[in-house]
């Protein structure tokens, strides 16, 4: 029988890679729903081609336009609107891909997760805001969480699957990260100033979103990433280290205490990481062109450089911190990248208002969704405040 599958993000980066394995596996899976912000022409035109039953937009005005550019196909497909219809559809399948970007993921993917699904995770900062509390859905309502972030999923393949070992047993000592880097890493720092969006964008091997692009420029995607790491794999904060490898071959490494160090390689193409997603435990082919090992001229790694990097050490210290700092962390990021995309503010500005935010909102415990969401209200608010200041 071939598996459903709601893409919550489905015009995006991700969801589009997502549809193009689908695409290839059409015996295999079936999509269900496809949901996107504002863009409407991509949605319609997956929408055509896809046929799911359920399409799920932003606004009524956005849902308006969409059932106007699919009347003429008599595809019998329900267009939704709002927050409460993410969720649902998030219920009505076997799959979820998480490809919203920030925040707006968080209930949705809850949604999956508290409905027992197969959870497909790219969006980090849903994990990043909620922490034990998602984890603690996925556990209590036995849904299966499988890493779709490229190092992530490095990991994951990378660790083994006897689930029945406990952690003393699997002998982890490390957890690293890779990291490009981004497109700033040898510029002169005293020229970062006047680093522009495009600049920024322009990442060096991974075509993004913007907002991930963004935070790979100023390496808060690599901080995202260490507190994503903590929580998939429970691997204490001290144990988790990034190392930058700028050609972006090896995906992440484990160590271990007999001396092993395991990686993934392949090309940086985030179809690989999507179709092991899909298919666990088994592979299928994902459109992404095998390794020529031979042409790869040379691996390099070294360590970060924090003052390069401020994002990289707010990160560690809001997962060191707990409770909401991550989730006020990643409110205040979400704030400053957008800002800095509208030329409010420029790139160096991005970590003086995490940090300021950060000191200014208390952090408290995590108790249920509400909370969270209401603390990251508030660093919103306190990052608007701190930009319309400044
Ligand atoms: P993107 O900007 O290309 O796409 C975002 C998607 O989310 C779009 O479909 C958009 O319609 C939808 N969306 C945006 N705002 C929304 C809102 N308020 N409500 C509902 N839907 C909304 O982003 P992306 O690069 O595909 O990244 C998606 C997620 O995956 C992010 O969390 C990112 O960190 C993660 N991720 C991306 C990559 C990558 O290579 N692009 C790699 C690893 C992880
Ligand atoms: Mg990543």
């Amino acid at each position: 029988m071939k598996q459903t599958i709601t893409i919550l993000g489905s015009t995006g980066s991700i969801g589009v890679s997502t549809l193009d394995v689908i695409s290839r596996h059409s015996d295999r899976y079936q999509v269900v729903a496809l949901t996107a912000h504002s863009r409407v022409n991509e949605l319609a035109k997956q929408c055509v081609q896809f046929k799911p039953k359920f399409a799920v937009v932003g606004s009524v005005d956005a849902a308006d336009a969409l059932k106007a550019i699919l009347a003429p196909y008599d595809l019998n497909i329900n267009v939704l609107f709002g927050e409460a219809a993410l969720c649902d559809v998030a219920r009505e399948c076997d799959v979820v891909m998480a490809a919203i970007v920030g925040a707006a993921g968080l209930a949705p993917t809850m949604a999956a997760a508290k409905a027992g699904k197969k959870v497909l995770l790219a969006n980090k900062e849903a994990l990043v805001m909620s922490g034990q509390l998602f984890m603690d859905a996925v556990r209590e309502n036995g849904a299966t969480l499988l890493p779709i972030d490229s190092e992530h999923n490095a990991i994951f393949q990378c660790l083994p699957h006897d689930f029945n070992l406990d952690s003393a047993q699997q002998g982890i000592a490390k957890i690293l990260l890779t990291a490009s880097g981004g497109p700033f890493l040898h510029r002169p720092i005293n020229t970062l100033h006047d680093v522009t969006p495009e600049q920024a964008i322009a990442h060096p091997n991974w075509v993004m979103g913007k907002k991930i692009s963004i935070d790979s420029a100023t390496m808060m995607n690599k901080g995202l990433e260490v507190i994503e790491a903590h929580w998939l794999f429970a691997v204490p904060v001290d144990q988790i280290e990034v190392v930058i490898h700028p050609q972006s071959v090896i995906h992440s490494m484990v160590s271990y205490v007999d001396g092993s160090m395991l990686a993934q390689l392949g090309n940086p193409d985030m179809r690989t990481p999507i179709a092991y997603g899909l298919a666990y435990p088994e592979r299928i082919t994902s459109g992404v062109p095998q390794l020529d090992i031979t042409k790869i001229a040379q691996l390099q790694f070294e360590k970060p450089d924090f003052s390069r990097f401020p994002c990289l050490a707010i990160a560690f210290d809001a997962l060191r911190a707990g409770d909401t700092a991550p989730a006020i962390m990643n409110a205040a990021n979400e704030v400053a990248v957008q800002a800095f995309l509208d030329k409010k503010i420029g790139f160096l500005m991005i970590p003086e208002l995490i940090t300021s935010v950060m000191n200014k909102i208390a952090n408290s415990p995590v108790i249920d969704l509400d909370g969270v969401m209401e603390q990251d209200a508030l660093a919103r608010e306190a990052a608007m405040h701190f930009i319309a200041s400044y």
